[in-house]
């Protein structure tokens, strides 16, 4: 197979060949047709990640179809359209998973972090963490709903019962979160880089009251606020923009230190909360959600060569919406 392998720690991706996998026991490979590319694939090649396991093929937004299946396997069958995400597997028997909080898991497995991922033309994946995609079409629009959609829809629920709700960071979770939002009958105050009048034009086009830059602050107090991108700063000015009783929710894996702030931003029983991961219910829900409220993605395809140029592009915050890896091109 070909893929783009992260060899060290701040290294290029190398675009290399390799031997086809063979799935296990329990495992399913598949062909795949689109990789979505998400903000963490940046954090893990710059090695912001801790104990990656090098050499590793990035990518947990992965699109493809069922072309091998190993023993014991009951739960898919040949030429299956599945998604596979960033949760790879889980120990089944921690405190966490026994909670029912899967996604806090001790002895966790990360696509494209501590398993190999989609940036490749063959993934292996654990059978019971590849979901089915029926009745959602075209592959490269529903890559991005794999982590930035999933992540964005639980950092939706733990905001709460939010009316008046700011998204910092417009990109891939933030224009998927907006449309769920949006149709669950929400308002959106979307914040993004200073002077980014393509992502706020793109958060007007999504449904967005109001869009900004993040040292903004519209008229309203905000019920909560999810923070997309990975700049502590925002955290204390999320705050600043949520009233009495509100929330913030970080939703980053990797962010840049916290500044010291007042008590006083968080005095008034505000609540400060991070999201981790996604338990398979989330993406059950999810998947079933993106296709209730139409979901649309705006979602640009590149050849799986280009990956490194992508990931560049991503930091420089020059990606619209979200950029798609697709190995056929
Ligand atoms: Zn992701
Ligand atoms: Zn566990």
């Amino acid at each position: 197979m070909r893929a783009m392998v992260l060899r060290k720690p701040g290294a290029l991706l190398r675009f290399e060949t390799l031997a086809d996998p063979e799935p296990g026991p329990g495992e399913i490979r598949v062909r795949v047709s689109a990789c979505g590319v998400c903000r963490t694939d940046l954090h893990l090649c710059d090695g912001e990640l801790p104990d990656i396991p090098y050499p590793i093929i990035p990518g947990h937004e992965i699109v493809g179809y069922v072309d091998q299946i190993g023993s014991a396997v009951t739960t898919h069958r040949l030429g299956e359209r599945v998604g596979i995400p960033w949760l790879g597997h889980t120990c089944g028997h921690c405190a966490f998973c026994n909670r029912g909080t899967e996604n806090l898991c001790d002895e966790p497995a990360f696509t494209g972090y501590t398993r190999n991922g989609g940036y490749a033309t063959y993934a292996i994946a654990n059978e019971r963490f590849a979901f089915p995609l029926e009745g959602l079409e075209d592959d490269v629009a529903v890559a991005p709903l794999l982590c930035a959609g999933l992540i964005g829809w639980r950092s939706l629920v733990m905001a709460g019962q939010a009316e008046q709700l700011g998204i910092y960071g417009f990109g891939a979770a933030g224009h998927i979160t907006a449309q769920v939002a949006r149709w669950q009958g929400r308002r959106i105050y979307a914040f993004t880089r200073e002077n980014d009048r393509a992502a706020q034009d793109l958060a007007y086009q999504f449904g967005a009251t109001w869009a900004g830059g993040s040292e903004q602050r519209p008229d309203v107090a905000l019920d909560a606020a999810i923070i997309y991108a990975p700049a502590g700063e925002l955290v204390p000015a999320a705050l600043r923009s949520v009233r009495k009783g509100g929330r913030v929710v970080c939703a980053g894996i990797h962010m840049s230190a916290i500044p010291s702030f007042p008590y006083s931003l968080l005095w008034g029983e505000r609540h400060l909360m991070s999201v981790a991961n996604l338990t398979r219910q989330d993406g059950l829900d999810f998947l079933q959600v993106a296709q209730q409220a139409q979901i649309r993605t705006h979602a640009t395809s590149y050849p799986l060569s280009e990956a490194n140029d992508v990931l560049a592009r991503l930091k420089q915050g020059d990606v619209l919406g979200a950029a798609v890896l697709v190995p056929g091109l």
